[in-house]
């Protein structure tokens, strides 16, 4: 069988800290993705540093977004500066998910980056689709989370785009600890001659 696409996800501390593990874990099961590798930890500072490289894409992305919802809103962005937002947010970020456990996974499967960015739904819960895993099991925005200078309280994080996943799989898990099986679902799914 050919090598499938990988992803990683990361169920951040509100996640775990509300029971959500499995309601998250179910929906990439059902939808056909292979789990391959899972951990809990409670990372530190230089694991979570590496993970969001704070590049310029990154800052003007971050910045963009909160800007573009602000504006749909009608409401004043009170930030101007892209370096100083996307740094702000970092930091918090560094400091959140060192707060307490988070549980890291790799997810495997036909386009499963794609997949996985679209089951966990856009960047702000309060303006996630219904069905996704932000929209449907959190209520964050960013007027509440920039209100009280923290970063937003969306339950997971995914892997953005394929170069991007490889690059996070290798901070949060060695090559021998990526396992690879015969999953039921297998030929269901990708064997060409199974319903002939
Ligand atoms: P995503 O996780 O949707 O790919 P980003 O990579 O842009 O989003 O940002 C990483 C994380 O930083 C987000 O999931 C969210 O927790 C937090 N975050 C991003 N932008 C903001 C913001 N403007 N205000 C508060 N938190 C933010």
């Amino acid at each position: 069988m050919k090598n499938f696409e990988r992803t990683l996800v990361l169920i951040k501390p509100d996640g775990v800290e509300r029971g959500l593990i499995g309601e998250v874990i179910r929906r990439f099961e059902r939808v056909g993705l292979k789990l391959v590798a899972i951990k809990m930890l409670k990372p530190g500072r230089e694991q979570v540093d590496r993970h969001y490289a704070l590049t310029e894409e990154w800052m003007k992305g971050v910045f963009n977004k909160a800007k573009t919802k602000y504006d749909e809103r009608g409401e004043k962005f009170p930030y101007t500066d892209h370096v100083s937002y996307g740094t702000h947010i970092k930091d918090g970020l560094v400091e959140f998910l060192c707060s307490a456990p988070i549980v890291a996974m790799v997810w495997e499967g036909e386009q499963s980056v794609a997949l996985v960015r679209k089951l966990a739904g856009t960047t702000e819960p309060a303006g996630a689709a219904p069905g996704t895993i932000r929209g449907d099991l959190s209520l964050d925005s960013y007027t509440l989370s920039n209100g009280q200078e923290r970063p937003i309280r969306n339950i997971v994080h995914a892997s953005g785009a394929v170069a991007e996943a490889d690059h996070e799989i290798a901070v949060w898990f060695t090559e021998s600890e990526i396992v690879s099986y015969a999953h039921v679902n297998d030929p269901v799914l990708y064997d060409a001659k199974r319903f002939k």
